[in-house]
């Protein structure tokens, strides 16, 4: 009954072009969450998704919950006894950052080298178009109910999700659940993202003096702040760049290994810099914690005066390994902090946000399904089990609410998307791939259930 193999590659390819179409309409739309930018683009881009779902003859609902940005459920209910798959992606994008460092306008797509580049080309418009790709491959053959929920905050931090799931949760209740928001391994290497780390963003702030004083009159026995603060920094590591703060928790069991010079290149590490802690790297960045240092407020060197600072600011940002949790992760960052500044000096840490890191048990029916697709949909080669070290908060969210659903991980980034970055884009052979891959798990998955 339900389109063959065949019939649902000849249909991807068929849908294609007009996908593509759709995809540079929407990278058309600076639709970015962030304070201080126009949000009236985030709005078109929410109704531009709902026209889109609207046209794969879904019933669609624009939604919010208070003052957040607007997020697009679509529905079509399950044929008699058939499961329902809930597919989600987002539709607002990062802001585009420098407009010097991109080739081309970020909100302009252009291919070059069968790569289509645009802010959101990949992230995470692509993940939209991959949906729409597989219902229409389908048309009114459908085998399976979908939920199609596009969020319209996800890289703002989608401070308002856990309330549009609870508020529509009867209307997200579905069986599995395809978020499409991570990637593959490598070009032609499919992927499944079973684990994510989980992130604590957080201020530490030292003082040492009521205001800045005459460096020469009392520079030597009066500490500065910077002084203080870079030497606070530097114990959250030891001399090999290892994560010093105890408390933390980290593992190791990567199945895949990420080859040094492939890293230093994705990275653009500089010849000579020596890369951070010991063992493998896909442990190092899927499973173990990270600490960075994201920013610090300081006097600017050009209008340094010949002065002692009282006071300095540093936002940390600590990666979580899938296993530890938010509360207590900070709690250990805040303990070490506390205890390591030197000097006698004041310091004050507070929490900016915190989301839970994700391990997903990828065994079991819909997973298998799953497998079988993306073999097929890449002639043959088997999906890895991905980590990322990245996060996605949410997905401990679904988790608790839809307990006995099945959540498969996906994307449409390669490791030279460029995510977040300038020159974003998206490879339009794996797109191909991906957009197929879909249908053929949705295929699977309604004859999983008969
Ligand atoms: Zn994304």
């Amino acid at each position: 009954m339900s389109l063959t193999e065949d019939e649902l590659r000849a249909a991807i390819a068929r849908e294609l072009p007009g996908v593509r179409a759709d995809l540079e309409r929407l990278v058309r739309i600076p639709g970015i969450a962030f304070d201080g930018f126009d949000h009236s683009h985030v709005e078109r881009s929410a109704e531009a998704v709902a026209e889109l779902l609207r046209g794969c003859g879904l019933e669609v609902q624009i939604v919010r919950a208070g003052a957040g940005h607007p997020a697009v459920i679509g529905r079509r209910p399950a044929p008699p006894g058939a499961p329902t798959v809930l597919l989600y992606a987002h539709h607002d994008v990062q802001p585009a950052g420098d407009p010097a460092l991109w080739t081309s306008d970020p909100f302009e797509p252009v291919e070059r080298d069968g790569r289509l580049y645009g802010r959101g080309a990949a992230d995470d418009k692509a993940g939209v178009m991959a949906h729409v790709a597989a219902l229409r491959a389908f048309g009114d053959e459908l085998p399976v109910g979908v939920v199609l929920f596009i969020e319209g905050e996800e890289e703002y931090g989608s401070d308002s999700l856990d309330e549009l799931v609870q508020t529509h949760k009867e209307l997200l209740r579905s069986d599995v659940i395809v978020i499409a928001d991570s990637g593959n391994w490598d070009i032609g290497v499919p992927a499944l993202t079973t684990s994510l780390r989980g992130l604590v963003n957080c201020f530490v702030e030292v003082s040492t003096l009521e205001n800045a004083v005459h460096s020469g009159m009392f520079g030597g026995p009066v500490p500065d702040a910077l002084t203080v603060l870079s030497r606070l920094i530097s114990t959250l590591h030891d001399e090999d760049g290892e994560v010093a703060v105890d408390g933390l928790i980290g593992r190791e069991g990567a199945t895949v290994d990420y080859p040094e010079d492939r890293l230093r290149h994705e990275a653009g590490v500089l010849d000579g810099v020596k890369l951070l802690g010991s063992g493998r790297l896909t442990d190092r960045i899927w499973t173990k914690p990270s600490i960075a240092v994201l920013g610090i407020d300081a006097p600017r060197t050009s209008e340094a005066a010949n002065a002692l600072v009282p006071k300095a600011k540093a936002k940390l940002s600590v990666r979580l390994a899938p296993g530890d949790d938010a509360v207590s992760a900070y709690a250990a960052v805040r303990a070490h902090l506390e205890k390591y500044v030197p000097w006698g000096a004041h310091v004050e840490v507070t929490l900016e946000s915190g989301g839970a890191p994700c391990v997903i048990d990828a065994t079991g029916p819909a997973f298998d399904a799953a497998r079988a697709a993306f073999t097929t949909a890449w002639d043959g080669v088997a999906p890895v089990d991905m980590g990322v070290g990245g996060s996605i908060p949410f997905i401990a969210t679904f988790q608790e609410l839809f307990p006995q659903a099945a959540i498969l991980v996906t994307g449409v980034e390669d490791p030279y998307a460029g995510a977040h970055g300038p020159d974003e884009s998206l490879h339009l052979g794996e797109f191909a791939r991906v957009c197929l891959a879909e249908a053929l798990l949705l295929r699977n998955v309604a004859e999983l259930e008969r």
